[in-house]
């Protein structure tokens, strides 16, 4: 493996296997999907195929064993090319929960099958319609009865929940009035979905501006046996919480992609287009705004690169990751206005997937967190200003 120069690995080797794998899956590909709203399946087959979905499963457990800058790579990669992530990337960062909390049976029970592709484990169930990103709000409960907890609740905006055989579930197990910390009483849960269907619960898709198979949840008594609460009863917050780090890094990664693919295109554009006699990209009206959004792509990525370096030596890590997600979200729709811009009205025609990938990058500035929510993060625990909420 090829070092970086901050000690990350760069995984020159992965990105350009990935790439490869990404000329498979060509404009065409993505805007027929896009067009019907189709998850897919296809690429994320070749991609688990390929052992990219299991990259961080320890060896022994059927995966690779490989560090989280391995899955910012293929992640950015995907981006870079012109594919989308977001059908498959929770199950690079949702899989740290189990890994580092979940038990030895729970681990032999599921990784192996993961890895193989026989399970897919991409539903995240967080958000609620009360609680929004208020997240110890949540009302979803999960009651203990004998040897399972019956739950009742809902969430919204699960994507994958359709393509998915496990959710990553977070519940309360003792009510809000009864804990003393807010962040008390919220449990995690691995739910088989497959089974979940036909006992309780409901799963209905919601139509968005991008592709991105989002869906509301309804459980209603739904039962999961006691033996997939992962960790302790009540700490469910701290053990996503401690993944959250992981995933603002990853989203990152898919960002900065995001950005080299319309700085690229913008480029090219540029050089190639002629009007009034010269290539647009002469003008300085045109070059400016991408020229921006590459620096602003460039710092997101040095901070991506630190977060990195600090999440595999195990050191504190939110500030890095916070920031770096802020950064190469902004990059990336900058790079996409300059972009589009570029195009002028090409931009707007379906054709040159502008604006495809225009409309799911804007998605990273509001999910997983928000540009507010990161802002408010850096106010109180970096800079020590008072709680603002
Ligand atoms: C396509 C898509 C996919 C998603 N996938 C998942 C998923 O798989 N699993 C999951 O659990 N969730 C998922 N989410 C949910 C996502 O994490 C939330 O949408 C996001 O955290 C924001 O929450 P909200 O939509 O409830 O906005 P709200 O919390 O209602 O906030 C609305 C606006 O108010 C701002 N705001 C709120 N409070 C403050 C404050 N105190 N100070 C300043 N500004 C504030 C926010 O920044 C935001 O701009 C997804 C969302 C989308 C759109």
């Amino acid at each position: 493996m090829d070092e970086g120069t901050d000690g990350t690995a760069s995984h020159a080797e992965i990105r350009a296997e990935v790439k490869k794998l990404c000329a498979r899956f060509p404009g065409d590909y993505w805007r027929e999907v896009d067009r019907k709203r189709a998850y897919p399946g296809e690429f994320v087959r070749a991609l688990t195929e390929a052992g990219y979905l299991a990259v961080l499963i320890p060896e022994e457990l059927g995966g690779a064993g490989l560090p989280l800058s391995a899955a910012s790579a293929i992640l950015e990669t995907i981006h870079a090319e012109g594919c989308n992530g977001a059908a498959c990337h929770a199950q690079m960062y949702i899989m740290g929960t189990i890994l580092r909390h979940g038990s030895e049976l729970q681990k032999q029970s599921f990784l192996p099958r993961i890895a193989a592709g026989e399970l897919r484990l991409q539903a995240f169930g967080v958000t609620e319609p009360g609680s929004g990103s208020d997240t110890t709000n949540l009302r979803t409960f999960a009651r203990r009865e004998g040897e399972h907890y019956v739950v009742n609740g809902q969430k919204v905006w699960t994507s994958r929940a359709e393509h998915s055989d496990l959710m990553l579930l977070l519940a309360r197990t003792t009510p809000r009035e009864q804990v003393r910390g807010r962040t008390d009483g919220l449990s995690t849960f691995l739910v088989d979905m497959r089974q979940a269907v036909t006992g309780g619960m409901t799963i209905r898709p919601i139509r968005t501006m991008m592709n991105h198979n989002s869906c509301e949840i309804f459980f209603d008594n739904v039962r999961v046996p006691a033996e997939n609460l992962i960790g302790e009863e009540g700490k469910g917050f701290r053990y996503i919480l401690d993944g959250m780090n992981a995933e603002r890094l990853l989203i990152a990664s898919e960002s900065i992609g995001d950005a080299k693919w319309f700085i690229a295109k913008a480029v090219a554009y540029g050089k190639e287009r002629i009007v009034f006699g010269r290539p647009i990209g002469q003008n300085q009206g045109i070059q400016f705004p991408i020229a921006r959004a590459h620096a602003e792509m460039r710092a997101a990525e040095l901070m991506l690169r630190e977060g990195l370096a600090r999440f595999e030596a195990g050191r504190a890590c939110g500030e890095e990751a916070n920031t770096a997600k802020l950064l190469a979200a902004d990059a990336a729709w900058a790079a996409a206005e300059a972009c589009l811009q570029t195009h002028g009205g090409y931009g707007f025609a379906e054709e040159f997937d502008i604006e495809r990938k225009y409309r799911e990058t804007r998605l990273y500035r509001v999910a997983p967190i928000s540009t507010n929510l990161i802002l408010s993060y850096i106010a109180e625990h970096v800079l020590g200003l008072p709680r603002s909420y």
